[in-house]
């Protein structure tokens, strides 16, 4: 039998209608949340994922400003801008939108940004803070598949979970989250050995690896729930997850599909940190 499809879209859309209302109240307050985007060079797909979060915020009500700059941009005119917007009162969330141009120091950004801010919780203080399980923002994707798994009715308890990944950005964070959630939880990367026979054990397995169609049926515990993080083009150019979809769905017992799955969440979850500064901001103030 052919495994449940998880709709990201449609859990998606119920979290920001929730989200939706919070901001309606929030305002009739007097407090309108607000996110600042930054976006350096002109990489089409960071030009895409920021028109969408500025669609996103849009649709909810929250106040967004995106700052394009262009790929020659310094370090000390980024710096400036970010220091703007750590005391601008209108601004309750600033995201720099990675990859940026050679040249430019990820680190040294994203460590500038005030971490009541860092809505993508990238800074170190922040993933300190998810480390010991003491957060204020969650990891956007990581968190938005926690909220997928939950609207799947997934118990993650004394599962057995298996993450391919181990990158700042996905793979260590999910596995910390799968982990506060009571899982058992095993991470896989490039030098794993015997790959195969470890996600098989999985009854969660969440593959963020960046290669198309990588995880096959033979990887796959019967009946596992396969949670597809990867956003690749395929040998046509189409987009295409890091799991064998079509094979591997005769397989598990519930899969996310790609697009559709995991990428609207993540946005989702950046929209929910932003309402979250914008409390904060206001209970301190
Ligand atoms: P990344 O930084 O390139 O990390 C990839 C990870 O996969 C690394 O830990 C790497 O291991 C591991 N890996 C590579 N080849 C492997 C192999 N043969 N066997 C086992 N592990 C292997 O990528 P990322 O930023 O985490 O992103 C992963 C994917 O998710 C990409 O397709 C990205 O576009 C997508 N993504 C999607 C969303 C979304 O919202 N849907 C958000 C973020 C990312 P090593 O550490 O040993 O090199």
């Amino acid at each position: 039998m052919a495994a449940v499809l998880i709709d990201g879209k449609a859990v998606s859309a119920s979290v920001r209608a929730q989200l939706k209302e919070e901001v309606q109240a929030l305002r009739e307050e007097g407090i309108t949340p607000g996110l600042a985007v930054i976006i350096v060079g002109d990489d089409d797909a960071s030009h895409r994922y920021v028109r969408n979060k500025k669609k996103g915020c849009e649709e909810l009500g929250i106040y967004s400003q995106v700052h394009m700059l262009p790929k020659e941009t310094r370090m000390e005119e980024l710096l400036s801008l970010i220091s703007t917007l750590n005391t601008d009162p209108l601004i309750d969330g600033i995201l720099v939108q990675l990859p940026l141009p050679k040249g430019l120091d990820e680190k040294r950004v994203i460590e500038a940004i005030d971490p009541g801010k860092d809505v993508d919780a990238f800074s170190e203080v922040n993933v300190g803070r998810i480390m010991i399980g003491n957060y204020t923002f969650l990891p956007c994707t990581p968190a938005g598949i926690i909220e997928l798994l939950r609207h799947a009715n997934v118990e993650i308890e004394g599962k057995e979970c298996v993450v391919i990944g181990r990158s700042n950005i996905v793979g260590k964070p999910m596995a910390m989250l799968l982990m506060h959630a009571n899982a058992t939880v095993t991470i896989c990367h490039s030098r794993t050995k015997n790959l195969s026979e470890v996600t098989r054990r999985a009854d969660i397995l969440v593959a963020a690896i960046g290669k198309p169609k990588f995880v096959t049926a033979d990887m796959v515990k019967p009946g596992a729930v396969v949670i597809d993080v990867g956003m690749n083009r395929d040998e046509n150019g189409r987009l295409c997850g890091d799991v064998d979809f079509e094979a591997v769905r005769e397989k598990a017992g519930a899969i996310t599909p790609v697009p559709g799955g995991v990428g609207p969440m993540t946005i989702t979850t950046l929209l929910k940190n932003t309402v979250t500064a914008a409390k904060l901001h206001h209970a301190s103030r």
